[in-house]
């Protein structure tokens, strides 16, 4: 199955000149990762000018990303590549992500990662927030098989590591859900297909090392960081997680060296008195910030 991605670069007509200046927050992330180019001289810009006279009305692709590296997904010039390994790992477990529509358009994200580690028939990415038996058939047959398990924490949810020892059926088939936490909660709840697989969690202690990206609590774990523990447990074989986290430290210890600040949990800042913002007025909101701050699972 191919990942159904919406088309992010539709040709068009538009009347402005093809030479699109960067937006604010590009501009940010150029800094961020010390791609900006260097200053020209103005008659070289000028140059420029005269010779985007005419061309205004000639079809441009629509917002211009920068060259992309083909295997990592990065900006070329902060390509992760010599991070990952040589060759995609031996695996026998399929990963499906699920992804929310709005992840697949942030800059830092941890799936392309992941997909440039593993063999492409292992792992998969369906994008979106609805699915259904009639129009996803092939992803209802999978939330059927046995050998399928859903990674989702709560209540019902088997701890993994238990859950192999004792199953009489080896799981094939992991899934996993990639958004925010309240993206990833709207698309479990709201797909009764993701109620079909065994639910299961992960047990474990450790903390993110995705420190540029605010998590609500210390032990929530970035799909990647997910992905890789969970394989480890799947495949038995620990050498799994540190090489699927390999790229994702040197992702973050370069963003830091560009000025990245590390993001602490919400759960710490709320503890130390940090937060920056005011508490929330809506009781639902408040209540959820008194859990974190009391560590009682949301
Ligand atoms: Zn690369």
């Amino acid at each position: 199955m191919e990942p159904q991605k919406e088309s992010r670069t539709p040709r068009d007509t538009v009347a402005r000149p093809p030479r699109v200046s960067i937006t604010p927050k590009q501009a940010v992330e150029e800094r961020r990762e010390g791609s900006a180019s260097p200053e020209r001289p103005a008659s070289d810009l000028e140059a420029d000018c005269a010779s985007a006279d005419g061309l205004w009305e000639l079809p441009v692709e629509l917002a211009p990303r920068r060259p992309e590296c083909g295997r990592c997904r990065r900006p070329q010039k902060v390509c992760l590549c010599p991070f990952l390994p040589l060759h995609p790992l031996h695996i026998a477990t399929h990963l499906y992500i699920i992804q929310h529509p709005a992840e697949e358009n942030k800059v830092l994200r941890t799936v392309p990662l992941l997909e440039a580690c593993l063999p492409q028939d292992k792992c998969k990415v369906k994008i979106g927030r609805r699915f259904s038996e009639e129009k996803d058939t092939e992803l209802s047959a999978i939330c059927r098989k046995s050998g399928t398990l859903i990674l989702y924490p709560g209540a019902e949810a088997a701890d993994l590591e238990e859950f192999i020892s004792d199953s009489p059926v080896y799981p094939s088939t992991i899934i996993i859900i990639d958004g925010t936490w309240s993206q990833a909660k709207d698309i479990f709840y709201k797909n009764s297909l993701f109620r079909l697989p065994k639910q299961v969690q992960l047990k474990t202690n450790i903390s993110s090392q995705y420190v540029i990206r605010m998590q609500p609590t210390n032990r929530c774990l970035s799909t990647l960081e997910c992905a890789a523990v969970a394989l480890s447990i799947l495949e038995k074989n620990n050498s799994i997680q540190e090489t699927l986290l390999r790229p994702l430290q040197a992702l973050c210890s370069f963003q830091l060296q560009h000025g990245a600040q590390v993001r602490l949990s919400k759960e710490h800042l709320l503890k130390n008195g940090l937060y920056p913002k005011p508490m929330p007025k809506n009781k639902r909101k408040l209540r959820k910030m008194e859990l974190l701050m009391n560590s009682i699972k949301i």
